[in-house]
């Protein structure tokens, strides 16, 4: 096998990592984790400099799922301990996304619980998007309402909304261990229905599910396959009342790894931490943004993450600039230690 740095050479030459390089990466001795980030930060740093793109959720809708996802603290008879609400009105969620962006954010990411919205629910958060752009006109607007039906990722689009998430999750041939009411299928479609109505395609994965490193890296091959523009990387948050409450099998050099591997195999792709980030990286987040270049401000969507604040200064700590931001230099982003959401945090990007 290549040394890691002569795989990033490859890569930068343009040749892709195959899943064997991939395996290699997520299965390499924990004493060799300095010379992996180490290369794989020269694949970061070629293709997104010194900068962080940080994002900002506001969660529109929080439980009362119908849906079974084995990892969702808002999934059917879940029995987790959350805040459940319907829609957020206009000007609520105008509010949070407001306290975002002056946080640092270029990014909000408008998120719903749910197996997908009726055509009302669009027409609301269309509504909810022209009026966030017309107050903000440089927003980037990711939706993230679940499955998508005909014509929705075009009202979507037409409305303003630049990006739509929908993550695979896992593996297709590890899906039917963790969710039965909906198919790997049914979310693939959505993806590209999505990337059809001009949509940026915003895909990733939660690790830690009992997956295997083959179904690991099968998964990133996948997001790789359906041309994923951003990929989010959850670590599981295994919250007490779901199937999977207790699964603890991820360490945080581990969780490095994992994001080294979507850095080899997506190398221009944006890799994003996103639920679970302070829970498994713990000290290592600092690590991982050499890796990583794109995270979440604040809170998730049913759980609280670290303050606002932290955030900015594990960027600015690390010798990073938040995206968006770069002319301020590193002090960028208007610190707002009060951010703080109703129904903070499922820890679990969007829709997951
Ligand atoms: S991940 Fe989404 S679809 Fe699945 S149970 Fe949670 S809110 Fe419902």
């Amino acid at each position: 096998m290549p040394t890691f740095d002569q795989l990033a050479d490859a890569v930068l030459a343009g040749t892709p990592a195959t899943e064997a390089d991939a395996l290699s990466v997520l299965t390499a001795p924990d004493d060799a984790l300095l010379p992996l980030v180490a290369a794989a930060a020269r694949l970061r740093r070629a293709h997104f400099g010194n900068t962080v793109k940080v994002n900002y959720l506001v969660n529109l809708k929080s439980g009362l799922c119908p849906e079974d996802c084995g990892y969702c603290s808002q999934r059917l008879g879940s029995g987790a301990d959350i805040l459940k609400y319907t829609w957020l009105k206009t000007d609520e969620a105008i509010e949070q996304a407001t306290a975002g962006l002056r946080g640092g954010a270029t990014r909000v990411c408008m998120v719903s619980s749910g197996r997908g919205p009726t055509d009302r629910d669009v027409e609301r958060v269309a509504g909810m998007v022209g009026a966030l752009k017309a107050e903000h006109p440089d927003v980037e607007v990711c939706a993230c309402l679940g499955l998508l039906k005909d014509g929705q990722a075009e009202r979507l689009r037409a409305a303003g909304v630049d990006a739509y998430n929908h993550n695979i999750n896992t593996a297709e041939s590890h899906h039917d261990d963790i969710v039965t009411t909906h198919t790997y299928a049914d979310r693939v479609d959505t993806v590209e229905r999505a990337q059809a109505a001009g949509l940026s395609a915003c895909s990733g994965l939660i690790a830690g599910l009992g997956e295997s490193d083959e179904q690991l890296v099968e998964a990133l091959f996948a997001l790789r396959d359906l041309g994923s523009d951003s990929i989010p990387v959850n670590f599981l948050m295994p919250f007490d009342g779901t199937p999977l409450e207790g699964t603890w099998d991820l360490s945080p050099a581990r969780c490095v790894k994992i994001l080294a591997m979507a850095r080899f195999v997506c190398p221009d792709k944006e890799i994003r931490i996103a639920g679970g980030r302070e829970m498994h990286l713990r000290s290592l987040q600092g690590l991982a943004l050499h890796v990583a270049n794109s995270i979440f401000l604040g809170d998730y969507l049913t759980s609280e993450g670290q303050a606002a604040e932290a955030d900015l200064e594990l960027i600015r700590d690390n010798g990073f600039v938040v995206l968006g931001a770069e002319d301020a230099g590193a002090g960028a982003g208007s610190h707002d230690p009060s951010i703080r959401r109703r129904g903070a945090g499922t820890a679990l990007a969007p829709n997951a």
